[in-house]
């Protein structure tokens, strides 16, 4: 609408990074690269874009390491030019492109970046590629600049490069790039004042609940943004400060609104971040640290830093993962801090004391390529096969460990992905071109021979759409085998099984609706779940240059019944994740290169008992500890 269009473009005039303008324009039109170091809410995601298409810069790609991010600044940046979103302005993230021929601004995930470049290698559609948000390290942004800085040296006259960061070291990354100019845009931040707790608390839910109704009772106006771990205890703080303010308000204290901030929250709910509150209306925001630097909430005037930050990371000594609860970086506790002092001076409450601060904070956050699995970044460059790169030699700006490459390479190997020389096979060239880890992008070319191929792209969509699946995640993990009634006989056979009769059953009721409230399934996931098992489909008949093998109904029953097939498709691609049983419960001993002792994790239909009989052998979709060693989505192989 007109009015909404021209409160962006107050807003917009404030921003620092317009000042720039011109020098910006001018650095990028004499440089194939160049560094933009802007504090979070400088402009950069929402600006620089802009500004190169009004210089006549014909396609621009920026990228972000989060799905969220790429949809929401694509919407601002729609919104900004009053254009419909996903004609000139667009996104695309994994399984979900809005973008058409007019996009000429179009933001998309570092990992999408990276699968267009397999199809067209020189990404010759965009005369710019801005990798925004280059301080969070993400594991594709960094491949992403290994690839940039080969790419401006092919087409030297015709792309610019511009990597963006709140933090990142300017000089490192100018280096890295032959020396290429570094623009600094100076943020307006106010000051904020810094204070520490004596102690760390026991519980810091607890002490975060407890600030933030102190804050609100006592200190005057402004919004809190407080910093968590994850969906899991957003969720109970959010319950919680509810609870509260409901009781201060009935004894008429200021109002409050309390919002959810993390990466898999319903789009619906994400945009009331960017909504102005009522007046005389405080609001709460309880985030992960999205609300770091990737999304920029304005109005916070208060923030409490819990200290820590939810991190998944790779093990390559014991093929496991672990979602762990990690104390955050210097750098990432004064962005945090930083939020606070964008509209006026602020508080931040730490909630550790200084000396931890000093003492036993890192300077700077782990590279995630320095904390992931690599195989499938490993295949994907395999698969560009550029005579000029050399894996183990790849030009990273940090490289990953030895052992890790190792580790990828013989993952890789044991799935038929590349040959015993390391030069990629002609399986594991198409398994690049799915969208998949390359386990279950094996497993898919595998089901293909086996004439299972349908039931195999439903678990895989299943499979990819898990976080959408459930309400409240977490909490109904555990009771998930319960929630579908009718089910048929067969989930003995483990998870993935029982993904497929899930979706199945939901098939045959033509895709209802309340059939998926009845049963506790999110809608928006199921539904998820269908378009993305019709991309992958698309992608197979691609991959595979005709039908795929789906066998004749009659000539499946008598495979259905143990789904046999799609089982053995697992084990193919699933190779070096097997597991035997031992004696007791339900422990199992993984086979392979990593032997360990390991339990069925409890959110599986074969965590229990309940049928009475343990598989000898099943296959897992991946290890995690927490801090125990669990397999997670567990197929039976062999029964006893
Ligand atoms: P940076 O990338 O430098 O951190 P951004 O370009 O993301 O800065 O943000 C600039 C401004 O645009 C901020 O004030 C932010 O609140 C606003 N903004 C960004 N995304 C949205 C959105 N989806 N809706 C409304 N405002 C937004």
């Amino acid at each position: 609408s007109i009015t909404g269009f021209s409160l962006a473009r107050n807003k917009m005039a404030t921003l620092p990074i317009l000042h720039y303008e011109e020098k910006i324009i001018e650095t990028v039109e004499r440089n194939p690269v160049v560094v933009v170091i802007g504090e979070t809410g400088s402009g950069k995601s929402t600006q620089l874009s802009q500004m190169l298409h009004r210089h006549r810069y014909s396609k621009i790609a920026v990228t972000q390491p989060r799905r969220v991010a790429a949809v929401s600044v694509a919407r601002r940046v729609a919104q900004e030019l009053g254009v419909q979103l996903g004609e000139e302005v667009g996104y695309a993230i994994r399984f979900e492109d809005r973008t058409s021929h007019n996009t000429h601004i179009k933001y998309l995930t570092d990992g999408v970046l990276l699968r267009e470049s397999l199809a067209n290698p020189e990404l010759d559609e965009y005369s710019v590629i801005i990798l925004d948000e280059a301080h969070e390290r993400s594991l594709n942004t960094d491949i992403l600049m290994g690839l940039m800085k080969r790419l401006v040296k092919i087409r030297s006259s015709n792309l610019k490069v511009l990597i963006t960061s709140a933090t990142l070291d300017g000089d490192k990354v100018s280096k890295f790039f032959d020396d290429c100019p570094v623009l600094t845009v100076p943020g307006k931040l106010y000051p904020v004042e810094v204070l520490y707790s004596k102690e760390r608390p026991s519980s810091y839910l607890e002490s975060s609940l407890k600030t933030a109704l102190d804050i609100h009772i006592h200190q005057p106006e402004g919004d809190i943004l407080i910093f968590m771990t994850g969906q899991d205890d957003i969720e109970k703080l959010v319950s919680k400060l509810e609870d509260k303010v409901r009781a201060l308000e009935e004894g008429s204290c200021m109002d409050a609104i309390i919002l959810p901030l993390h990466g898999s929250l319903p789009p619906e709910l994400q945009v009331r971040i960017f909504k102005s509150p009522p007046p005389n209306c405080r609001r709460i925001i309880v985030a992960t640290n999205i609300a770091e630097t990737s999304l920029t909430v304005d109005g916070v005037v208060y923030v409490i830093d819990s200290g820590y930050v939810k991190q998944r990371q790779y093990n390559p000594s014991s093929g496991m993962y672990s979602l762990d609860v990690v104390q955050i970086s210097k750098v990432q506790a004064n962005q945090r801090a930083g939020r606070a002092g964008r509209t006026r001076p602020g508080k931040c409450y730490r909630l550790y004391p200084s000396q931890v601060y000093q003492e036993e904070f890192l300077d700077v956050t782990v590279p995630e390529i320095q904390r992931s699995s690599l195989a499938g970044s490993v295949l994907y460059l395999k698969s560009l096969d550029l005579p000029d790169i050399d894996i183990l030699k790849f030009d990273f700006l940090d490289p990953p460990s030895s052992e890790s490459l190792q580790d990828a390479l013989k993952q890789l190997y044991l799935i038929d992905a590349i040959d015993e020389n390391g030069a990629i096979a002609s399986i594991g060239q198409k398994m690049a071109e799915l969208p998949l880890e390359p386990s279950l992008a094996r497993t898919l070319i595998e089901a293909n021979n086996y004439g299972c191929i349908s039931e195999a792209l439903t678990v895989a969509a299943m499979l990819s759409a898990e976080t959408t699946l459930l309400p409240g995640q977490r909490k109904t993990d555990r009771k998930r085998k319960h929630t579908i009634s009718n089910l048929p006989d067969g989930s003995g056979l483990g998870d993935h099984i029982q993904l497929l009769q899930i979706y199945e059953c939901w098939d045959q009721t033509d895709y209802d609706i309340g059939w998926c409230k009845d049963n506790g399934l999110q809608v928006r996931g199921m539904l998820f779940v269908r378009d993305v098992r019709k991309q992958l489909s698309q992608i197979m008949q691609k991959i595979a240059k005709g039908p795929l093998g789906v066998r004749a109904k009659g000539k499946t029953e008598e495979f259905q019944q143990d789904y046999r097939n799609l089982r053995k498709a697992l084990c193919v691609g699933y190779a070096n994740q097997l597991a035997e049983r031992k004696m007791h419960h339900n422990g199992y001993r993984t086979l392979g290169f990593h032997a360990q002792v390991v339990q069925v994790h409890p959110s599986s239909v074969m965590s229990t008992d309940d049928l009475g009989k343990f598989p000898d052998y099943v296959v897992y979709h991946e290890l995690i500890a927490t801090p125990r060693p669990y397999m997670r989505y567990v197929c039976a192989v062999e029964m006893r």
